[in-house]
């Protein structure tokens, strides 16, 4: 079934301990796309600057990606610059700049409206909310968010939630969102603002998903060289959607498969800077790694 991917396609100025890295092709979008490619079509919706390097939309060619949505504007690409400390569970934000995705209200007309599996990255609530309120018959939406959003169009974001099966967040988003310390009573409490799904992603601690068959919890993947984690989350979710668009059938039946599937890709994400390492695995290595991964928590 296909897939379409709304959020920011991006260069990333990504600073490490060890390296700087400016102008990395980035973005919610972007490392989900390229995640959930692994797994599935997927139709990229989103809006580049004209500095944007030609060679990023070689990348997302690469990987197949419908880029019949990518439209080109007149101004500056979303530019983020981050730095983390020598832990790298610890990241600053220090730019942001939305370019020419600030007043971005695309018209999603066929056959984009007619995808029925939706991934609504992380970007603006209002975006997010405009795009899905296009589409025909979504089978599956899936939200991420981010603190940002919460701080600054936090009712925007009550009212996507609505309209949306499965809302995937951090676990301090998840605390701050519903004042609760406790993350599964977090997780559980955001059903009522509308997502039948929660998905709390907890970095290296991996993730949990209340659901209605009850909690999930599924560990990362542990990694003994992480470069740089940035777009892991994207990956995370991309991979998951990507996987549950390309079984099709009961999502209860196949979520658990897909958070592992989504665990996975972005671990490989995590293994060099900006999208170097994800663009250049493959299902097989995927695949590979689920059995690992089985293997390692089986008791
Ligand atoms: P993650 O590491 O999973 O939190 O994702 C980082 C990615 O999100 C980077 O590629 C950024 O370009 C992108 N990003 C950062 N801030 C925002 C924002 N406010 N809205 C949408 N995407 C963002």
């Amino acid at each position: 079934m296909s897939l379409l991917i709304v959020g920011t396609t991006a260069l990333d100025s990504i600073k490490t301990p060890n390296k700087e890295n400016p102008r990395l092709l980035g973005g919610s979008a972007s490392h989900a796309a390229v995640a959930a490619s692994f797994f599935s079509p997927v139709s990229l919706l989103g809006v580049v600057g004209d500095d944007f390097p030609e060679e990023y939309i070689e990348l997302y060619k690469k990987h197949q990606i419908d880029l019949s949505g990518l439209e080109k504007a007149a101004g500056n690409t979303f530019h983020w610059e981050g730095e983390y400390e020598v832990n790298m569970n610890n990241r600053k934000t220090l730019e942001t700049d939305l370019g020419v995705i600030e007043d971005w209200m695309p018209n999603v007309t066929s056959p984009l409206n007619e995808k029925a599996y939706i991934l609504l990255a992380n970007c603006a609530p209002q975006l997010q909310h405009h795009v899905l309120k296009q589409m025909k018959q979504p089978k599956f939406v899936v939200a991420d968010t981010m603190d940002l959003w919460l701080n600054i169009a936090r009712h925007e974001l009550e009212q996507l939630l609505n309209d949306v099966d499965c809302l995937v967040l951090n676990d301090s988003e998840a605390r701050q969102f519903t004042e609760e310390d406790n993350v599964v009573i977090a997780a559980q409490s955001l059903h009522k603002y509308g997502p039948k799904y929660v998905i709390v992603k907890k970095g290296e601690h991996g993730a949990i998903l209340s659901g209605p068959s009850g909690l999930f919890i599924a560990p990362a993947f542990p990694l003994d060289n992480v470069i740089d984690p940035t777009g892991a989350g994207d990956s995370f979710v991309g991979g998951l959607v990507g996987y549950l668009a390309s079984h099709d059938g009961d999502i209860d039946d196949n979520l658990r498969q897909a958070i592992i599937h989504g665990t996975v890709t972005a671990s490989f994400c995590c293994q060099g800077f900006g999208l170097a390492s994800t663009t250049t695995t493959t299902r097989e290595c995927i695949n590979k790694r689920v059995e690992a991964l089985s293997k390692l928590v089986a008791f």
